[in-house]
Parts: C-alpha cells; sequence; structure tokens
C-alpha cells in the first residue's frame, strides 16, 4: 500500500501533520472499519475522527488490520463537550477504543462558552501532550474571544483550531488571529458538506472543465493553495481517490481570488458561540 504524495505542515510545537486526510463525521460505526480500510488502501495516512463520531473503535481496527506502521500514520481524536470537566478519562476511553498508545492530535471540540469548562480542559490536555501520549493538541470551533481567553488564562497556544471554513464561509478575521499566532487551520466541512450549490458555482467548474478536473477537486485544492489543512469526508471509494488527486496542477493566482470572491460568511454547521451538544 503505497502512501499518496502528501505534503506535511509544520505546527507550532515542531510536529508534522499531512496537510490531507480523511474525515469519518457521520460514517456509520457499522462501516467505518471498511471505509477506512479503503482510505489507507488507497494511500490516505491521516484520519480524523472523534469520541462522539462514535467510530473510533472501527477506526482502531482499520488501522490494526492495515499493518500500516504507527509512525506513518497521522491520527486524530476529540474530547466532547460532556468530557471537558473530565479529560484525562475521557482521553484514556478515546485511546483504548482506538487501541493505540498514542494519538497525534487531541482536540478540545467546541469550546461551550456557556458551560465555562473549556480553560479546564485545555489545562487537561496541557498535562496529557506532556505525558506524551498525544504529539500535538488543538482546538476546534474557537472563536477569536475563546482563543483570547485560552492564551491569556493559560499561555499555552493550541497546535491547531479545526473550524468551518468553505469558499462559502472564509472566516477571515478568524484566520488572520489564528495565523497571527501560528495556530493551523484545518478546515471542515471543505466541501460544505454537501449542503450548498457551491460545486455548481461557475468561479469552480471553469477551472475545473479548463483542467480536466472535477468541481470537489478545484475547492480542495482551493484550500490546499490557503495553507489550510482539510480531510474531506466520503463514503465511495471512487471519491477518495478524486479528493486525493490534487497535487497535480494549480490554480492561478486571479483563479484563487475568483474563489476568494464567494464569501458569503454562510455557514451550514451550528454557531461555536451557542452550540451547546451535550
Ligand atoms: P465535507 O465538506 O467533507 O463534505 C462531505 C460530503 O461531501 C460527503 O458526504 C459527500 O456528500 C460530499 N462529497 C465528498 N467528496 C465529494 C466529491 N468528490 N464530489 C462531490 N461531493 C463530494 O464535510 P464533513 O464530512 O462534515 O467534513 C470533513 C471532516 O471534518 C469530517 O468528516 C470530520 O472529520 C471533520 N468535521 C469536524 C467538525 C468539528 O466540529 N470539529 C464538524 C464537522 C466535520
Amino acid at each position: 500500500m503505497t502512501a499518496l504524495p502528501i505534503p506535511n505542515i509544520r505546527l507550532n510545537d515542531g510536529n508534522l501533520i499531512p496537510q490531507f486526510g480523511f474525515g469519518v463525521f457521520l460514517v456509520d460505526p457499522a462501516e467505518t472499519e471498511r471505509i477506512v480500510s479503503e482510505a489507507l488502501e488507497t494511500g490516505y495516512r491521516h484520519i480524523d475522527t472523534a469520541s462522539v463520531y462514535g467510530n473510533e473503535e472501527a477506526v482502531g481496527r482499520a488501522i490494526a488490520s492495515s499493518g500500516i506502521p504507527r509512525e506513518e500514520l497521522f491520527i486524530t481524536t476529540k474530547l466532547w463537550n460532556t468530557d471537558q470537566e473530565d479529560p484525562h478519562g475521557a482521553f484514556d476511553a478515546s485511546l483504548e477504543r482506538l487501541g493505540l498508545e498514542q494519538v497525534d492530535l487531541y482536540l478540545v471540540h467546541w469550546p461551550v462558552p456557556m458551560h465555562g469548562t473549556a480553560l479546564g480542559a485545555w489545562r487537561g490536555l496541557v498535562e496529557i501532550v506532556g505525558s506524551g501520549r498525544t504529539r500535538s493538541i488543538g482546538v476546534s470551533n474557537f472563536e477569536v474571544e475563546h482563543l483570547e481567553q485560552l492564551l491569556g488564562e493559560t499561555g499555552v497556544v493550541p497546535a491547531v483550531n479545526q473550524i468551518e471554513l468553505h469558499p462559502l464561509h472564509q472566516r477571515r478575521e478568524l484566520v488572520e488571529f489564528c495565523r497571527e499566532h501560528e495556530i493551523a487551520i484545518e478546515a471542515w466541512g471543505p466541501l460544505s458538506q454537501g449542503k450548498s450549490d457551491l460545486l455548481e458555482r461557475e468561479e469552480i467548474t471553469v477551472p475545473a472543465r479548463l483542467r480536466g478536473k472535477t468541481p470537489a477537486q478545484i475547492v480542495l485544492r482551493w484550500h490546499i493553495q490557503h495553507g489550510n489543512i482539510v480531510f474531506p469526508k466520503t463514503t465511495r471509494r471512487a471519491r477518495m481517490v478524486e479528493n486525493a488527486a490534487i497535487f497535480d496542477f494549480a490554480l492561478s493566482d486571479a483563479e484563487m481570488a475568483l474563489i476568494d470572491g464567494l464569501d458569503e460568511q454562510q455557514n451550514f454547521g451550528p454557531d461555536p458561540r451557542t452550540f451547546d451538544a451535550r
């Protein structure tokens, strides 16, 4: 099984992360082992899961049966909102389900500011990374005010912020803040989760036709050229191959600028300021 030629990004803690990977949000736990196995066969080496996705065990089985050396894989999981007061217990349970001794990245999944528990959770993650059982730590869905509070109170800068980001929702102020603090951007919902007409917009379809690429490949390439880390989800093998075939062409500055112009500040996921899923 040959790995895809994916570039790495260096995180602010010195560790490397493959810029492109495979996400398993809403992948049925009963199907996850087969789907992740197919992604690994296709050459993916970076898998993004979370305890709340309910499929960590299946991800772990796919990893174990792949025979791929652990050091060639990059595995992310996340601390769920209801576990923010017990990050150590939740982390141990995730490792157990994944069947791993270490993950590569552990994230606080949401800030849930109405509960006031994210800072304590972050302090827990700082201890966990100190123990060596995750190589890097970061956050997800943190707005500028949540990051400012976290930096001000703990002084420990997350390696990444995983946020909803795609051409219709470009989060410029938040991205600028993260770049200033050397927090890498992971873009979730990179294709707007299939919930918009993004892939039919002419700013996407014209460069696609010109290059014999698909609209999804154009959008993913736009992310890559902006330096975003992406892990699109698909359950179809052909699309796994398609989504990864974005490292043999480049969009021009003019094409990038046209896609930049699509920002409508339109999110399809929850608002992190009010999201309180328990
Ligand atoms: P996505 O933008 O990757 O969209 C996935 C959908 O796009 C698929 O269901 C499919 O319908 C469509 N699609 C995929 N490949 C396609 C192609 N080549 N052509 C046409 N359509 C295609 O959305 P996502 O899965 O929500 O996001 C990616 C990953 O980000 C998730 O799997 C998960 O790992 C992560 N995520 C994190 C959070 C968070 O709160 N941190 C939230 C959502 C997702």
